[in-house]
């Protein structure tokens, strides 16, 4: 349920309300809009009762949430969030562009990538240091070395950090050295890791599982929100179709639908959404048009040699083509990138 403020309600008012939802055995999460506060209740089995409540100062209406999730709904929060990683915003009018390799490799391969894609505009830098691979034989990721070379590239390029948390413990580990944490597409129901990245205070990057239906993304973004942790971008990543012709097949209907139900921000991901570098470019334009807020990219400055996600991997010069390219496309719908 939600508990709509007027325009002029006070703060005194806001807090009473908030007390008298605390009051019933339940949580309250205020949340200051541009026009006015809202508040969302959530911990109730049943409809709460509303007539103590719509009859309090300043109350201009109280709306009953159908959906199963609530912190995520745009019911809870008609505004679009701005989830900030350092300077840099996700939600607003730029798009900004995460890029790197699949895996961290070394610190050569990580710094010649991170001047490449910085000079061509991507505003943080992605790399895995823990890698959630298919196969126990496959590079697992260099780990705590890695999260080094990570720390490395934030001094030399001053580009903010992405990188992955495969489990609670391994959150404890990568959280100091990350920027946002992305949290893979294996890993999207894996609740004791959401709830954990939800006591964070970093950023979280969470990827769409690979056939998770968006009712499920949405369910594991409020894992999140749930434990206070509100900056969460989404990442739609593609999922797993009959089609052969790609590795994925990338659901550009899922940014619309999160746009109108969610007010988190979504992002696009087509080197994983695609699987091949040839179609990453017109992949990434789409995307762009459909209205992401953002996109992350996979980029190796020897990508025939990359540990892993080779074949998806950009070259540089596709990366910088691509950066051109999906900025006239954002120009078109009015955003910046
Ligand atoms: C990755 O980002 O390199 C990755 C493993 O992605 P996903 O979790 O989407 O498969
Ligand atoms: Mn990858």
């Amino acid at each position: 349920m939600l508990v709509v403020m007027e325009r002029s309600a006070s703060k005194e008012q806001v807090e009473a309300v908030v007390k008298a939802i605390e009051s019933m055995g339940l949580s309250a999460h205020a949340m200051p809009g541009a026009q006015r506060t809202a508040i969302g209740i959530t911990g109730n089995k049943q409809m709460v009762q509303d007539a103590r409540l719509s009859g309090m100062p300043g109350v201009l209406e109280i709306i009953h949430v159908t959906q199963p999730y609530k912190l995520v709904s745009r019911e809870f929060h008609p505004d679009n969030s701005i989830v900030k990683v350092g300077d840099v915003e996700f939600g607003g009018a730029f798009l900004p562009v995460i890029a790197g390799p699949c895996s961290v490799e070394s610190e050569e391969q990580c710094f010649a990538i991170a001047d490449a894609v910085k000079s061509a505009g991507a505003v943080l830098f992605r790399g895995g240091a823990f890698k959630p691979r298919t196969s126990p034989y496959d590079f697992q990721g260099l780990g705590v070395e890695g999260l080094r070379i990570l720390d490395k590239v934030r001094v030399k390029f001053g580009l903010g950090i992405v990188t992955e948390a495969i489990d609670p413990q391994n959150l404890d580990v990568v959280e100091p050295y990350a920027d946002m944490i992305q949290i893979g597409a294996r890993n999207m129901q894996n609740y004791s890791l959401l709830r954990r990245a939800g006591k964070s205070r970093k950023p979280v990057l969470l990827k769409r599982g690979m056939s998770a239906t968006l009712t499920e993304l949405l369910m594991a973004a409020e894992y999140i929100l749930s434990e206070g942790n509100a900056n969460v971008v989404l990442c739609e990543r593609g999922v797993r179709t009959f089609a052969d012709h790609t590795r994925n097949t990338l659901d550009l209907s899922a940014i619309p639908f999160v746009h109108r139900t969610s007010h988190l921000p979504i992002i696009s991901d087509p080197s994983h959404g695609t699987g091949r570098r040839d179609k990453v470019d017109a992949l990434s334009r789409a995307s762009v048009a459909v209205g992401a807020d953002g996109l992350i990219i996979e980029v190796h400055n020897a990508p025939d040699r990359a540990l892993s996600d080779g074949m998806q991997s950009l070259y540089i010069e596709q990366f910088q083509k691509l950066m051109a390219t999906a900025r006239s496309i954002a120009e078109v719908v009015g955003r910046r990138m």
